[in-house]
């Protein structure tokens, strides 16, 4: 049947991105909530109203944007794998939600009360305007708003809501007057996300309570992994320095600028000196305890502007713009004997060890290509090496 079909497809990781609206019988009211626990993002109820089917499609459409965004990102970036997989929507029930219900007809308002409590926390609010206040203080996971307010118009308070930064993204579910379907309309077309015609059928209101709830943590939860995935894709997980990735994207930009105002600009390179012997000796764990200290004790010395980021390995990069190389030479030499003076904590801090480092630095010439400059960086870093290491040498102008 329907459900077996909608569990199957969202229990496979091939389809389980897909919305599924599953189209229920009216007098069944206990299919919705079956539906939903089968997984389905949402429901009608037969016959098919033409502006309830427009309203679901548009929404789940409007969602769908963000998942095939992440997707898509999954499938070309290396960093995602570091990230857990993307949940499904049927992952929340969709319970225990914070709602925002402004009605101020006694009665109507004391039986939606009663009815949402049972499995949310519920705010009544019957002043629009204290309303609007409450709103974007409280942190609600779904507001309700009664189309049928006294002296206040429903679609306008809606449209309010939507202007408002704070409750942009919270849910309205918009209980109309039965058979107004222009104003159905125009309420799904400033951003109303649902509506429900009264009397208020309390099992679908329940139902699309929880929807709504859902919805709105899946969407919250795609948004952190979208920002945690564009955070991944330019820092490095053992230093939470900049990388490779980002280096390279950054370094011709700061260059072009330094040319356009025939400005100085210097970069170093650092390579941990004879670390192979540090992991070799003390263990691989050793060895990435000597990088993230490694990493914090070269941060304090620079300056703010000044962009350092892990190449890979024992090797780092630092781009100082506004900096010539005499200046280069003289942090160079700072970060050579702060990483020398201090030895190393191993072992979480039972051991220590001496670490030094060699560096080669080279400035901005004539030329604008990055693959150059980093070239005479890595030749003076060469030298440093070949000179007996924990030194700091400058590309010959
Ligand atoms: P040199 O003084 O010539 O630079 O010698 P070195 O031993 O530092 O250089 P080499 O390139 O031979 O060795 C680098 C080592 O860094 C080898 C590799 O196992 C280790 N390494 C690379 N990335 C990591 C990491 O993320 N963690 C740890 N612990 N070790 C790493
Ligand atoms: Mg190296
Ligand atoms: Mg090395």
């Amino acid at each position: 049947d329907g459900f077996e079909v909608c569990r199957r497809l969202k229990g496979n990781p091939e389809t389980s991105h897909i919305p599924v609206v599953l189209v229920t019988a009216l007098d069944q009211p206990g299919d919705r909530v079956k539906g939903l626990e089968a997984g389905a993002d949402d429901f009608l109820t037969k016959p098919v109203d033409e502006i309830a089917l427009v309203a679901r499609v548009r929404s789940l459409a409007r969602l769908k944007v963000v998942v095939d965004e992440l997707r898509h990102r999954a499938s070309t970036s290396a960093s995602f794998g570091l990230l857990q997989p993307l949940p499904t929507i049927s992952s929340d029930d969709g319970m225990n939600g914070r709602i925002l219900l402004i009605d101020d007809r006694g009665s109507s308002a004391e039986r939606l009360v009663s009815a949402l409590s049972s499995g949310h926390v519920v705010d009544l609010e019957t002043q629009p305007q204290e309303a609007l206040f409450k709103a974007a203080e409280g942190a609600y996971d779904l507001i309700i708003v009664s189309m049928g307010l006294r002296d206040y118009d429903g679609l306008r308070l809606c449209s309010q809501l939507r202007s408002i930064e704070r409750t942009r993204q919270v849910p309205i579910l918009l209980l109309t007057e039965a058979e107004d379907r222009s104003r159905m309309l125009r309420a799904l077309d400033i951003g109303v996300n649902d509506c429900l015609a009264r009397p208020v059928d309390r099992n679908e209101l329940l139902a699309r309570v929880r929807i709504q709830i859902r919805r709105k943590r899946y969407s919250d939860r795609l948004g952190e992994i979208l920002q945690e995935s564009i955070q991944l894709a330019v820092i490095d997980s053992l230093t939470g320095l900049n990388n490779r990735r980002y280096f390279e994207s950054k370094l011709p930009v700061l260059i072009e600028t330094a040319a356009e105002r025939n400005r100085p600009l210097s970069l170093m390179i650092l390579d941990i000196d004879h670390f192979k012997a540090v992991n070799d000796t003390f263990g691989h764990e050793a060895g990435d305890e000597v990088l993230r200290v490694f990493a914090s004790r070269v941060r304090t010395v620079i300056r703010t502007g000044d962009l350092l980021c892990r190449l890979g390995g024992e090797e780092f990069i630092i781009v100082m713009p506004e900096t010539s190389i005499d200046v280069a030479a003289k942090i160079a030499e700072r970060i050579r004997e702060t990483v020398n003076a201090a030895m190393f904590p191993i072992d979480k801090g039972a051991r220590h060890i001496p670490i030094t480092v060699s560096i080669g630095i080279a400035d901005r010439r004539r030329d604008r290509d990055a693959d150059v400059l980093l070239k005479r960086a890595d030749k003076a870093l060469y030298r440093s090496k070949n000179g007996g290491r924990n030194r700091v040498s400058a590309d010959a102008a």
